[in-house]
């Protein structure tokens, strides 16, 4: 006998709890481990976000529930964030979504929008989080590939009509984790064009929109012309501000997603607390000084692996954004090995590219959240490894 639902148990195994087991074992052993797994900003929420929570928490009015939809103020806040940020004006009562973090949004999303059975497009390599999700909704998903003969943009054509024809849902995730691409204005352009075709819903994950470098800046998909006609577009406080655990986030665009979504979310939960609801409409309100900053220091970090890799012969596509670097395992190793010899022998964590889907086999993801020194160690640990070297 099983307390538990075949949902729940026909889950696949979370790989980043396996490391972080072996991690455990190797400190006790002690290991000095240099874990650049998880991807979670390292550096703490800006001051003033945090002070705006302390001085908010006091007030007794916010210690009552919140909008099912979110505060007024939080959802103004978002507004005024598309319209700045994108130039998109959106409906603040009828286009914006508070969540409780995109992974909430994203997972009660398929519960809302697809029907059992049916198909959704998820890429691969992508956020594991888009395949079980889609897995809890009892859909079925099938692979959107990316590569980097084209900088990782959807290869449509790699997808049989067949999956097409079935699919309800596609979902985007630009800038992305773990392949830390970005896309161009016709990177949508074209999506919009083919989920209009096929009337699918369009979903783009922009957890790390805010988070580019010199001078890149990521589009939106809602930019598109009439794109609110199919598409909703999920952010994040969580990388841009440093609040990850916060849990705290939005999705905007087609009304009608958007209340199918508040409909349902509205009988599980009742919204995020009201101060970090206000703290967040700050955070967006402000002028992302704190966001530049940090955006510097992952720049810097990046930077230093990069050429270091490149020393080493691991090769990697120099990124505009995000907090990871995404690299080609040197040759005679798998993923699984080649993280496997970095963590036993190097005491480094790096997650393996096939844990993002099997179009990640032969990678592996670095997340840039060490400071910069932990990152000479990683460099002197690695070149001690006797990967091959390269002579050009
Ligand atoms: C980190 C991450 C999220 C999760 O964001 P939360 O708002 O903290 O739930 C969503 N999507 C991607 C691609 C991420 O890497």
């Amino acid at each position: 006998m099983s307390f538990v639902s075949d949902k729940v148990s026909n889950l696949p195994p979370y790989l980043f709890s396996e490391i972080q087991q072996m991690k455990k074992k190797l400190q006790e052993d002690g290991v000095d481990v240099i874990d650049l797994g998880i991807g979670a900003p390292d550096l703490p929420t800006p001051d003033f976000i945090v002070d705006k929570l302390a001085e908010e928490s006091k007030i007794p009015a916010n210690h009552r529930y919140s909008a099912y939809s979110g505060s007024k103020e939080f959802r103004e806040a978002v507004a005024h964030f598309y319209k700045k940020q994108y130039d998109v004006d959106l409906d603040t009562e009828t286009e914006v979504l508070a969540v409780i973090g995109s992974k909430e949004g994203i997972a009660n999303l398929m519960h809302a929008t697809i029907n059992p059975g049916d198909m959704v497009l998820v890429p691969d390599p992508g956020y594991p989080v888009y395949e079980t999700a889609v897995h809890l909704a009892g859909g079925k998903s099938a692979a959107l590939p990316l590569d980097d003969t084209n900088g990782y943009a959807p290869l449509y054509d790699h997808v049989d009509q067949e999956s097409i024809n079935q699919a309800k849902l596609m979902l985007l995730n630009y800038p992305g984790n773990p392949t830390a691409a970005t896309a161009n204005y016709d990177t949508f352009l074209k999506a919009v064009a083919l989920s209009r075709a096929n009337q699918l819903l369009l979903v783009n994950d922009a957890a790390y929109d805010m988070i580019t470098f010199k001078g890149y800046k990521a589009p939106s998909v809602l930019q598109v012309p009439d794109a609110k006609e199919l598409a909703v577009e999920f952010g994040s406080l969580s990388k841009s501000f440093n609040m990850t655990g916060w849990r705290i986030g939005y999705v905007v665009g087609n009304r009608e997603v958007i209340s199918a979504l508040a409909t349902f979310k509205s009988n599980i939960d009742t919204s995020q607390f009201l101060p970090i609801q206000k703290a967040a409409a700050a955070a967006l309100r402000s002028d992302f000084s704190a966001v530049k900053k940090h955006n510097t220091i992952y720049q810097q970090r990046m930077e230093k692996l990069y050429k270091a890799f490149k020393k080493l012969g691991i090769k990697a596509d120099k990124p505009n954004g995000t907090i990871f670097l995404w690299a080609k395992v040197p040759d005679g190793f798998t993923s699984m090995s080649f993280a496997n010899k970095l963590l036993h022998e190097g005491g480094v964590i790096v997650t393996p590219g096939n844990a993002f889907g099997s179009r990640g086999e032969g990678y592996f993801r670095v997340a840039l959240t060490v400071t910069s020194e932990r990152l000479d160690d990683v460099i002197v640990r690695m070149s001690q490894l006797n990967l091959k070297e390269v002579t050009d």
